[in-house]
């Protein structure tokens, strides 16, 4: 893919695809490889693994792998050379300028700038209103009223937009043309096309992306005034649905502390991260989208859902669980006394006690069995409704050994003796519903061992190289074999005087043998020589005279079936070319 000499391949020569991925998926360090959990199928033990020297990441689990390149490209969505400005930047690689790019990539571009600039400015404006107005001073008060001093307001950005309808209008209309104005998320059309401000008399939550800039703003009405909370619109640069409020503070803890705080809304995330837990996150939506999960895997696989489950949008709670527990997060629920929400709480009973309860947590299941019991389990019609009550939780549970783990644990919480009963459970943790689960047919140890070593001595041995694909191809050696066009793609790499980089060489391989080089590459090879390389070729010789032998024996015996006269002057011929090929596999 990257031309010699090029930029692309400069970066690609100079950037540390460890480096680059470790960005995205914590990785550890095991052998001469790193792994770690897959970021393109939920998994709980790493089959995810990315190789140092030959600058690959490959996973064992879906299958996916590639360079440096694919990886950001699969990651963030974009294109090949997107994917190595990217890699350039993050590995501190000076970046020439730009290239003349399509007029409509650089219009949008330039969109997305002025979008983010003019978010810059919003968020200014927002927090003088605070400041300077008589309205915003009375916002101040009801913020103060809340427990938020000066600090915590200029800490975390907050805002205020009055109540007059073209405050923000009058203020930006001097600065951005009115079709960038419309395009902000910031302005409301009324029916005769005007533009007026969304926010009106609103305490603003300035909403960054991961980078930590502000994209949008969330707005709490200060008085009765429907919806209690508004979001800015969708807008090239805002997508409720992709974004974590507070992602952006909370990334060092996630990763150090790896498992999130997961709370409704941006009180709560206030509340929590001044009682210390920087790990907080609110999805701001009704519930957690795939995309935030998704998300928020790349730094941590453990959540404490801190909702408050019996409320009114206990449906959407039920979702968001149910998607962490489907994509294999480690969910526990802190369900706080007295029905209260985080920031309240705190508020009323103190970080410390806090903490305390975090620690507690439960996991998802025994909460809810928890909450099952809570139906009388006296009779058997009883624990037949707290069964099926837990049964669809553990039907999406996507681990099969935990799914019956948890139907056993069930059985015994519930004392259910009926053998109907655990039948039924039995059987909801072998099926599993309402999912997809991403198997693939997988090539695991395809291809017998001479044939894998031989594809590992023509990658890594600069010395047997030449010499193993010349001899592969004079006897057409891989013919026949599982990693027969893996070999040829070698031998023909080799034979053209090029390097065989298993990253190139995967690029132009069909998706199968693609993963069958790539799981070779990752197989530690040790120490080389030629007796070793010979035996190996020793073997696929020994295994093509094995197949041409039994090939013979069968035509041997239907000739010796047929009695006619022609035939046993074919079979004649043929039992001396077996007594040929036998003295040949002996002398092997
Ligand atoms: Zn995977």
């Amino acid at each position: 893919m990257a031309e010699p000499g090029s930029f692309a391949d400069r970066v690609k020569q100079q950037a540390d695809i460890v480096r680059v991925v470790g960005e995205y998926v914590r990785l550890k360090k095991s052998g001469q490889n790193y792994s770690g959990l897959c970021p393109f199928h939920s998994e709980k033990t790493p089959s995810f693994a990315v190789h140092p020297v030959k600058q690959i990441y490959h996973c064992f689990g879906c299958g996916v792998g590639g360079d440096v390149f694919k990886f950001v490209m699969e990651m963030e969505k974009c294109t090949f050379p997107e994917s190595i400005r990217i890699v350039a930047e993050k590995c501190g690689i000076a970046v020439p300028a730009p290239r003349e790019r399509s007029p409509e990539e650089r219009r949008e571009n330039q969109l997305r700038t002025a979008l983010v600039e003019m978010h810059q400015a919003a968020a200014v404006f927002f927090d003088r209103q605070l400041e300077a107005t008589p309205e915003g001073k009375a916002a101040r008060a009801y913020l103060e009223d809340r427990g938020l001093d000066k600090e915590t307001i200029a800490r975390f950005g907050l805002g205020y937009a009055p109540s007059g309808g073209d405050a923000l209008l009058r203020a930006f209309r001097a600065k951005y043309a009115e079709k960038l104005l419309g395009a902000s998320g910031l302005f409301s059309t009324d029916a005769s096309g005007r533009l007026y401000d969304r926010f009106r008399r609103r305490i603003m939550f300035p909403i960054a992306n991961e980078a930590g800039k502000v994209v949008a703003f969330g707005g709490r009405s200060l008085g009765d005034d429907m919806p209690k909370y508004l979001n800015s619109s969708e807008t090239p640069i805002y997508s409720k649905s992709a974004v974590l409020y507070h992602l952006d503070k909370a990334k060092e803890a996630l990763r150090q502390r790896d498992f999130a705080i997961l709370v409704e809304g941006y009180m709560d995330t206030i509340g929590v991260a001044r009682a210390g837990h920087m790990n907080v996150i609110a999805s701001c939506g009704t519930s957690l989208t795939e995309t935030q999960a998704k998300l928020l895997g790349r730094f941590t696989r453990r959540v404490v859902v801190n909702y408050d489950p019996d409320s009114a949008g206990q449906a959407a709670t039920e979702r968001s669980l149910t998607l962490l527990l489907e994509q294999e997060f480690d969910v526990r629920v802190l369900q706080l006394p007295g029905g209260k929400d985080p920031d309240s709480f705190i508020k009323a009973e103190g970080a410390e006690k806090y903490g305390k309860l975090l620690g507690q947590s439960p996991a998802y299941l025994d909460y809810l069995i928890a909450r099952a019991r809570q139906t009388d389990l006296t009779s058997g019609e009883g624990k037949l409704r707290a069964v099926n009550f837990l049964m669809p939780y553990i039907q999406r549970i996507p681990n099969r050994l935990l799914r019956s783990e948890w139907a056993t644990k069930i059985a015994e919480q519930l004392r259910v003796e009926e053998p109907v009963l655990r039948e039924s459970l039995k059987r909801a943790a072998a099926e599993r519903r309402s999912n997809v689960q991403t198997n693939p047919e997988l090539v695991a140890r395809a291809g017998k061992p001479a044939e894998r070593r031989l594809v590992q001595l023509l990658i890594e041995s600069d010395d047997l190289r030449q010499r193993l694909a010349e001899e592969i191809r004079a006897e057409e050696l891989h013919r026949g074999l599982e990693t027969e066009r893996v070999l040829a793609a070698l031998v023909e790499m080799i034979l053209s005087g090029g390097r065989p980089d298993p990253a190139e060489l995967g690029g132009n391989l069909e998706d199968r043998d693609r993963r069958l080089l790539f799981e070779i590459a990752f197989e530690s090879g040790g120490a080389t020589s030629w007796e070793e390389a010979e035996s190996c070729l020793a073997a696929l010789r020994r295994g093509r005279l094995d197949a041409e032998l039994a090939a013979l024996q069968k035509e041997i015996e239907a000739q010796a079936a047929s009695k006619s006269p022609e035939s046993s002057e074919a079979l004649r011929g043929l039992l001396q070319r077996k007594q040929e090929l036998t003295k040949l596999s002996q002398r092997l």
